[in-house]
């Protein structure tokens, strides 16, 4: 079987002796990446979706966390985290959530089985088998939903909004040993753990109750794999959906907007923004240019990225094709907030501007936000390598298909990850290469340069950070 475990904002440098005894053992008996990357926006359910499809947002679809469907609520974006929403703009379209073929649909087509578990939102569960060609437990509840009596029954009654994040992880933990192993018998079970995203958002990184979280899981990863182990012989791939950063400066972008006159009220329709996206209604379409020059000179602004069938009310700007969006349902503009390397008081690199309360957060095109877990261990990987071979989350589907000896279809945009199986390169004469590309953008004050750097394993092109 081949075992995908997301922690969810995870950070690489949370992997060491003392803070996750477990996993850094399991990293050291087999092969951990330090140059893996995130999808930008560096959101969960983003990601969520280009672990399942092994495409970039601009390919599958989930371009932000939240997605402005007019024809749903024409006065604000959906969250991602509902997916009944996702649903029903899924059927609005023609019904195709994500909009290339998914990893679970490759499997079944092979006669595979995929099954899967997650405790975060049920959206985040929902997109990492959107089709559903297998059975799907969140906490609060299970699609096929006439799964849902047997898996209270073996595993407990499903739980309600009051519950905690442990007690979600807890129950889909149970979900997995008692219900979806024995029942379904997966050859591929992804199972996406909410924390220590939450711990993380509350109390900062490396906070006390965010240690005592990242103990928490790995004690619970440690019987786990015990308890699948003692079933056979398995391979793990153990990933984050994005890093994490301080934030440092809080900003409110909605009253920037309206305090440039660039949006009518704090509560009009004419301009939109949730996440990083900024949705332009009617005649604010013709505000594109007005929005990117102004707002390149706002000092929480690390990034613009138009539309790519929009370019020519902004010549100039980055397209949002190189960060690897640019889909019929992205905003006309994104934007990434400002990022530094100034560290937190626990001594933790990275900082970024943000609107949110919380301590710390993510989303944005700092490499502290963009690099995620990657480790893989058990059958067919390397064992003690270290690869600092850029590798990222849309790999994973392809390398999990390798693996099983399936092909992966034309649509997936990641690499199988040789560099990390038995029998495979040294990652140390995997060739890189690394590129720069700089925009001159129009900015009220003249130009301001946003400059973007990538880099290329065998043709696939990660991006590294986006700084102005
Ligand atoms: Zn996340």
């Amino acid at each position: 079987m081949i075992v995908l475990i997301v922690w969810d904002g995870l950070r690489p440098d949370m992997i060491t002796a003392e803070r996750t005894p477990f996993l850094h053992s399991a990293a050291g008996g087999g092969a951990f990446c330090e140059a893996s990357h995130a999808a930008f926006p560096t959101a969960t359910r983003i990601n969520s979706a280009s672990l399942s499809t092994g495409c970039y947002p601009g390919r599958h679809g989930i371009v932000d966390n939240s997605l402005y469907v007019p024809a749903i609520d024409p006065s604000a974006a959906i969250s991602c985290a509902d997916w009944r929403a996702l649903q029903r703009m899924a059927d609005l379209e023609g019904g195709r959530l994500v909009t290339v073929p998914t990893l679970g649909e490759t499997l079944r087509a092979c006669g595979r089985r995929m099954a899967s578990a997650g405790s975060g939102s049920p959206g985040t569960t929902y997109l990492t088998n959107p089709t559903l060609t297998g059975p799907v437990v969140n906490w609060a509840l299970a699609w096929p939903a006439s799964a849902e009596e047997e898996v209270a029954r073996r595993c407990g009654a499903f739980l309600g909004p009051e519950s905690t994040s442990m007690e979600r992880t807890e129950f889909v933990l149970r979900a997995v040993t008692d219900y979806l192993l024995p029942v379904a018998r997966p050859d591929l079970l992804t199972l996406w753990l909410t924390e220590p995203d939450h711990t993380q958002h509350s109390d900062g990184l490396c906070a006390p109750a965010a240690l005592s979280t990242l103990l928490e899981l790995d004690r619970r990863l440690e019987d786990l794999v015990a308890a699948l182990d003692r079933l056979g012989e398995h391979t793990y791939l153990l990933l984050s959906d994005h890093g994490f950063s301080t934030i440092r400066e809080r900003v409110t972008p909605d009253r920037a907007l309206v305090e440039a006159g660039l949006k009518d009220s704090l509560r009009s329709t004419d301009v939109i923004r949730d996440g990083n996206s900024i949705y332009l209604n009617g005649d604010a379409r013709d505000r594109l240019g007005d929005l990117v020059r102004t707002l390149a000179d706002q000092p929480w602004i690390g990034g613009l990225f138009v539309r790519d069938d929009h370019l020519n009310a902004c010549p100039g700007a980055m397209p949002q094709t190189e960060v690897f969006g640019s889909h019929r349902r992205s905003a006309e503009l994104m934007f990434a907030y400002r990022w530094s390397s100034e560290p937190n008081k626990h001594g933790v690199p990275g900082s970024v501007t943000g609107s949110s309360r919380n301590a710390a957060t993510h989303g944005s095109a700092s490499p502290y936000d963009i690099h995620n877990c990657l480790v893989a261990w058990g059958k067919g990987i390397a064992r003690g390598i270290t690869s600092a071979v850029p590798c990222g989350i849309v790999d994973v589907a392809p390398t999990a298909l390798h693996l099983m000896g399936i092909g992966a279809p034309d649509a997936m945009q990641g690499r199988v990850l040789h560099e990390l199986l038995e029998g495979g390169p040294p990652p140390e004469t995997v060739t890189v290469r690394r590129e720069t590309q700089e925009w001159d953008l129009p900015a009220s004050s003249g130009t301001r340069r946003q400059v973007a750097r990538y880099s290329i394993v065998d043709g696939h092109r990660y991006l590294d950070q986006v700084s102005m």
